[in-house]
């Protein structure tokens, strides 16, 4: 489970996140779907740990987080610009945590072969990653997620730079890991297709606070308000 229990954020004497609420099931699969500038990455980020939440209490499994390092939260985090070192070959950005982690040799290698054979990466494991395309980069950054069994998966718009066509076939393998791995996900997007085809529920923001909450057909078949409905809802 993840908790957010009345969180907000200030950036200097501006508050861009009001007072947010919401509670994510075990492997559920939740998207934050918003404008921009609506506060989904901020959100991600102080979940993640990669900034500090100005009040309020994230729990994740009952655990408070606030103050705990990213790599001692039990997630991992996949970005829309991939964030691989370049000089290092794929098989070493995708196992630099575990080695940093002084995971051993043997351990690492047992637990790449399964990513590395979920993800199709075998044939690209020794080459850079500019010598890959965009989406065979993000498949690696994802492999580099998923190799280090994250409890909570968290995606903000992973795949925004790639092609229309292979946004549809990494998102397909998105939902198929999510579920065979039996992660908790949360993924930010601007893109309402992306929302309905992923999301157990949908977190519709705006402003910095949460416009509507529900699953894709709730949202769809009731939009709570005319923003909503402009959004994604059917207007009625
Ligand atoms: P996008 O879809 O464009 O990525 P977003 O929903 O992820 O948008 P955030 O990046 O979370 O939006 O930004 C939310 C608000 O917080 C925005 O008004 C932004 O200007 C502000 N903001 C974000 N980071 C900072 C910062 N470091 N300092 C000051 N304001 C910030
Ligand atoms: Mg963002």
């Amino acid at each position: 489970t993840v908790e957010c229990r009345g969180i907000r954020k200030v950036y200097g004497s501006v508050e861009v996140m009001h007072d947010f609420n919401l509670k994510i099931d075990d492997h559920e699969f939740v998207v934050f779907l918003g404008p921009s500038g609506c506060g989904k990455s901020t959100m991600l980020r102080m979940i993640a740990g990669l900034e500090e939440i100005s009040s309020g209490d994230l729990l994740i499994g009952g655990q408070r987080m606030n103050d705990r390092d990213p790599g001692d939260r039990g997630i991992a985090m996949v970005f829309q610009n991939y964030a691989l070192y370049p000089h290092m070959s794929v098989r070493e950005n995708i196992v630099f945590g575990l080695e940093r982690a002084g995971v051993a040799k043997g351990a690492i290698n047992e637990r790449l072969a399964p990513v590395v054979e979920a993800l199709g990466l075998g044939i690209y494991l020794s080459r850079k990653p500019t010598e890959l395309s965009g989406g065979q980069q993000q498949r690696v950054a994802i492999a580099r997620a998923m190799i280090k069994t994250p409890e909570v998966f968290l995606f903000d718009e992973p795949l925004s730079n790639l092609d229309a066509k292979l946004r549809g076939s990494l998102r397909v393998e998105i939902a198929r890991l999510h579920r065979d791995l039996k992660t908790t996900s949360i993924y930010v997007t601007h893109d309402q297709l992306e929302a309905m085809t992923l999301a157990d529920k949908i977190v519709l923001m705006k402003d910095g606070r949460i416009e509507q909450m529900g699953t894709p057909e709730e949202i769809y078949q009731s939009p709570a308000t005319l923003f909503a409905a402009g959004f994604i809802g059917t207007p009625n």
